[in-house]
């Protein structure tokens, strides 16, 4: 049975203004604010999906000042839009980035699409950057629901329907639509994101004093720490990866671009050999000698790192890397790389956390 949203009839003047109102003196001052260029809004929106404003930020305006426009961005490698990625994760956003500055190029010849079904189509444009995008750039009347719409909203309007159910997807969407004010959808979406991110936190946000306070069901009700709800748990899966840094007598190593789909595809790595559980060292080079055709690992061994935990949203990656000089085993799917200029070549974090801390041009 659908749940009755309280006190939901004739909102939107009291909601979307105490939130204006709030928005207007406490917003933060970020670049792609008062933003009008749908190319750059488009940009901030992806490099701000699983990411802090502190972090995209560096990359949002090195991305500007690289690519001022889409037809820059189209034109580029996708090499070097992973390279300019790095660090940030989630190397698809990048790769659909690419993918859709090419189609803008070609398709809408460089003009950004300003309808909201021809930007919907957009590789890697969902139903929220849609909306922000149609809405910051050209005013049209979508509202944005993200993680922070879903919890102002479930909290102020006490829904305990799952945010990840079907049901739970649709009643959000139809009351976000019912709240935004005519004629102010880009200031309004901005506010209620910006409130969610800044005051109504997860965890227990200042309710005493909060705007809605007077109003707000969860607070009413104490049940402010189980709002949103959702239903589904997220398993996250072990993986061990034993990465295999092959050094040879003039100092070049071999590494592989990950073309398979799975994660940091695009991305290079040294040769990995991934394994169910953790392996010992003499594990390790017994599979690594059967794996890679090649003999004299042992003695090759020159260190092995601890191990390093990389946590995804889906999965959990214990790496150990192994490096050993001089050798050459024969990997016809490689590519060359010199030690030194290894940093040319875009690469995962956990592995640029591990040429951070071991500096392998001093070690060989
Ligand atoms: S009263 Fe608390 S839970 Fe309700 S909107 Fe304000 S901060 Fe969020």
């Amino acid at each position: 049975m659908r749940e009755k949203i309280a006190g939901s009839s004739g909102l939107n003047s009291w909601f979307a203004e105490k939130l204006i109102a709030w928005y207007k003196l406490n917003k933060r001052d970020l670049p792609w604010r008062e933003e009008k260029d749908p190319y750059k809004i488009w940009l901030s929106e992806i490099i701000l999906q699983q990411t802090q404003v502190k972090q995209g930020l560096g990359y949002y305006q090195r991305f500007i000042k690289r690519f001022p426009n889409v037809k820059q961005l189209a034109e580029a490698s996708e090499n070097e839009v992973l390279k300019m990625w790095e660090g940030l994760g989630y190397y698809s956003r990048a790769r659909n980035l690419h993918a859709s500055a090419k189609t803008v190029a070609t398709r809408f010849k460089g003009k950004f699409p300003e309808q909201h079904q021809q930007i919907l189509e957009l590789k890697g444009i969902g139903d929220y950057t849609a909306a922000a995008i149609a809405s910051f750039a050209f005013d049209l009347p979508h509202a944005v629901v993200d993680g922070n719409v879903y919890r102002v909203l479930s909290r102020v309007f006490g829904i305990k329907t799952p945010i990840d159910s079907g049901a739970g997807k649709k009643m959000f969407q139809e009351l976000a639509s019912a709240l935004l004010p005519k004629k102010q959808e880009a200031i309004y979406n901005q506010a209620i994101m910006e409130f969610g991110a800044q005051y109504c936190k997860p965890g227990t946000p200042d309710c005493e004093n909060c705007i809605f306070s007077q109003r707000c069901l969860a607070f009413a009700t104490s049940n402010v720490v189980s709002l949103p709800v959702k239903a589904k748990k997220t398993n996250v899966r072990p993986r061990f990866f034993n990465y295999l840094v092959f050094i040879d007598a003039k100092k070049n190593l071999p590494i592989l671009k990950r073309n398979e789909k799975d994660i940091w595809q695009g991305l290079y790595q040294f040769p990995l050999l991934e394994s169910e559980s953790r392996l010992t060292k003499a594990e390790l080079i017994k599979t690594a000698e059967k794996q890679f055709k090649t003999k004299g690992l042992k003695k090759a061994l020159l260190l092995s790192s601890g191990e390093y935990k990389h946590l995804l949203s889906h999965q959990t990656i214990y790496a150990v890397f192994y490096v050993f000089y001089p050798i050459r085993p024969h990997l016809p799917t490689a590519k060359s790389s010199s030690v030194k200029n290894l940093r040319n070549h875009a690469f995962p974090k956990l592995l640029l956390n591990f040429m951070k801390d071991c500096e392998l041009t001093e070690i060989v």
